[in-house]
């Protein structure tokens, strides 16, 4: 077999669902780098690549995947908010892409609310027009309160502006929420707004996963100082119960899933011809599971 020919810039993160895609870094690192329960980029300084590491980057695998005689359909650009990168740094990229990969027919990229803010339509449109057509955000919470509490860089209305401005150009988003973010303080608020700010936007993806207070980020000390309250498996499963529940879709369906590797059990379905049989479920796992139990955390997450 033939060896991978990038070295990436660890780590690297992607979304389950781009498990099978190719990973390319537009940029290293997150431009934001300051929510308080993330330590996914705190050890890289954010910079954009330039066109000529990536073009270097695309002729080597473009080999490597000649040889293996499988070319990718799916392209992740990463790292952290790749949508931040500048419109020339993202069209020259799908250019690339498009003269070393002609097999790409889909790419995705993380992007934040004020990446999605900083396009114009035009350049929304110009980017779709290459085959960048979906966007995953870390909504997290649909509470500004949470949200200023976790440092997130934006509000409630940020995301919905951005995610209109997307929508109209003709992009799929896929809208990442947390269990538990709000604490057990914020809980009811997290809850509440978090369905009201899903259904308004109502985005054709929607995951839930669990937080985790992972050492050497601020929200662990909060949780150490005793600031921040974890929830018990059995309080994250009546918020995703309740979340779930307000959930109206304004587009069409949205597909959920919960099947991160925090997720206490995997679940999914159509929002909202699947809510009802989702929620029985869900209320079955609320009284079988016992109360003050943690959820286990996979050591490699803390
Ligand atoms: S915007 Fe995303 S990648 Fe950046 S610090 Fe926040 S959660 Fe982490």
């Amino acid at each position: 077999m033939y060896d991978f020919p990038i070295e990436y810039d660890e780590p690297v993160f992607r979304p389950p669902s781009e498990g099978r895609s190719f990973l390319l870094q537009v940029t290293i690192g997150c431009s934001h780098n300051l929510c308080t329960y993330c330590n996914m980029y705190r050890s890289k300084q954010y910079r954009e690549r330039s066109l000529e590491e990536i073009e270097s980057e695309l002729i080597k695998t473009s080999q490597y995947f000649q040889r293996l005689k499988h070319l990718p359909k799916r392209v992740f650009f990463c790292d952290g908010d790749a949508l931040g990168a500048s419109t020339d740094l993202l069209v020259g990229s799908l250019k690339l892409l498009e003269k070393y990969f002609p097999s790409v027919e889909r790419v995705g990229i993380y992007a934040t609310a004020q990446n999605m803010l900083e396009k114009t339509p035009e350049e929304l449109r110009l980017l779709k027009a290459h085959k960048l057509s979906i966007a995953y955000l870390g909504l997290e919470s649909g509470s500004d309160k949470v949200l200023h509490r976790i440092v997130k860089g934006n509000t409630a209305q940020d995301m919905i502006e951005g995610c209109d401005r997307l929508h109209d150009s003709g992009w799929d988003i896929s809208i990442i929420g947390m269990l538990g973010i709000g604490g057990r303080k914020f809980s009811d608020e997290h809850v509440e707004e978090t369905g009201k700010l899903i259904s308004r936007i109502s985005p054709k993806f929607f995951s839930l996963l669990t937080t985790v207070a992972v050492s050497g980020t601020p929200l662990r000390k909060m949780v150490d100082k005793g600031n921040f309250e974890l929830l018990t498996s059995k309080e994250l499963t009546v918020e995703m119960r309740g979340i779930l529940s307000l959930i109206k879709p304004q587009r069409g369906e949205i597909l959920f899933r919960a099947n991160h590797v925090s997720n206490q059990f995997p679940l999914g379905g159509r929002l909202s011809c699947d809510t009802d049989s989702i929620l029985r479920t869900l209320d079955q796992w609320i009284e079988q599971i016992p109360d003050g139990v943690y959820p286990n955390v996979p050591a490699h997450m803390l």
